[in-house]
């Protein structure tokens, strides 16, 4: 094996495929503000996860968030600053709170479901200072949409749900779309589904779908008066035309994706559990060690292996230099769970070789 063996290797569909979408832009002349393009994908993504016309695409996840919070929570208020944000999560979650004016305030997860306890977050102490609550399916594990959808009303609180990675529970019918609540994707070269840069807000309610495109376009309506708080989150054809081959060559790729899995599923036993999809997203491979140390341990010696590794949620939201300044509950799951995950090399055309090369360096 010469060089590292990444954690992700993203392969997104060939130039030339691509190019199929892209000439039909020397016609169109249109190259955003939601173009034929983009409208296609829209349609063939709703068709995909059993939602037809409950998608709408966005620039990235994180703009996708950012535009499902304001159509949906509106920006902080003084009276209600806090967003309840799980602390096991990516930075991007925070982030798109933070844009809408609010302060995130960091909650623990559950140690079986890896998520924020909805019947807890609706009894959260802080609850009268909240004015959204910003559930997330870590890793892309299908989230529990009749929990989220309860939490809603007996909290009393705008839910926004970042189901960034969960791309193939929704595709395979692990996940519904709600009516409820939005729910966002995001389509990064790291995910599994990707158009380079993208996202997706997902909402089956054209009212609300017609408030967030109104949203992601600087809050026109119609014409060029911002009558809304706005921002811009809207996919630029280039993307939409990634994602229309994307789609595509998805059936192929799910194929290869299965034909990793198993790989990884009949190697060598290996310390602590093995986390794979369809469980979680399969741009994750995650192996769950018996502790912090152990994961430390084996991180060095994949290391000196060159086979690389990712704490792809680091060691919680928290602990990072910029969210340190914001609130938080007491994190014991999170604060263990953490440090024992070790992302291992993933990609949909990871040979035999390198997966007996990962499994290999880990003892048993
Ligand atoms: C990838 C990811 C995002 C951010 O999406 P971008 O498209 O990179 O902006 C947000 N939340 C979670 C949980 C993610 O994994």
């Amino acid at each position: 094996m010469s060089g590292i063996l990444q954690v992700f290797h993203p392969a997104l569909p060939r130039a030339a495929a691509v190019a199929r979408y892209l000439a039909e832009l020397d016609a169109s002349r249109s190259y955003t503000n939601r173009g034929a393009l983009a409208e296609r994908l829209e349609a063939r993504l709703g068709a995909l996860f059993g939602a037809p016309g409950a998608v709408t695409t966005a620039a990235s996840g994180t703009a996708a968030l950012t535009a499902a919070i304001l159509a949906h929570a509106g920006r902080a208020t003084p009276a209600r600053p806090l967003a309840l944000i799980p602390a096991f999560t990516f930075a991007a979650t925070a982030i798109a709170a933070e844009q809408c004016g609010y302060s995130p305030h960091f909650v623990d997860i559950s140690a079986e479901t890896w998520v924020a306890d909805p019947a807890e977050l609706a009894r959260h102490p802080r609850l009268a200072e909240v004015g959204l609550i910003l559930p997330v399916a870590p890793f892309g594990r299908a989230p529990d949409m009749a929990a989220l959808e309860r939490l809603q009303v007996e909290a009393g609180r705008p839910v926004v749900l970042d189901v960034a990675a969960a791309f193939e529970a929704y595709a395979e019918g692990r996940a519904r779309v709600s009516a409820k609540l939005p729910a966002i994707l995001s389509l990064h070269a790291t995910k599994v589904f990707s158009t380079g840069e993208g996202g997706a807000v997902l909402w089956a309610d054209p009212a609300a779908q017609g408030r967030l495109r109104q949203v992601a376009n600087f809050g026109f309506r119609g014409g060029r008066r911002s009558e809304v708080a706005g921002t811009n989150a809207k996919m630029s054809e280039y993307h939409a035309a990634v994602g229309l081959a994307m789609l595509d060559l998805w059936p192929r790729r799910r194929a290869e994706i299965a034909r990793t899995l198993r790989r990884y599923r009949d190697g060598a036993p290996l310390p602590g559990r093995l986390w794979l999809g369809p469980e979680i997203s399969s741009a994750y491979a995650l192996l769950e060690c018996r502790s912090g140390a152990e994961a430390a341990a084996l991180r060095a010696r994949l290391h000196a292996a060159r086979i690389e590794t990712r704490a792809w949620y680091e060691e919680g939201l928290p602990a990072q230099p910029w969210f340190g300044r914001y609130g938080a509950d007491p994190l014991p799951v999170t604060e263990a769970l953490a440090p024992r995950l070790l992302g291992l090399p993933m990609a949909h055309d990871l040979g035999p070789a390198p997966v007996r090369a990962a499994l290999a360096a880990v003892p048993a």
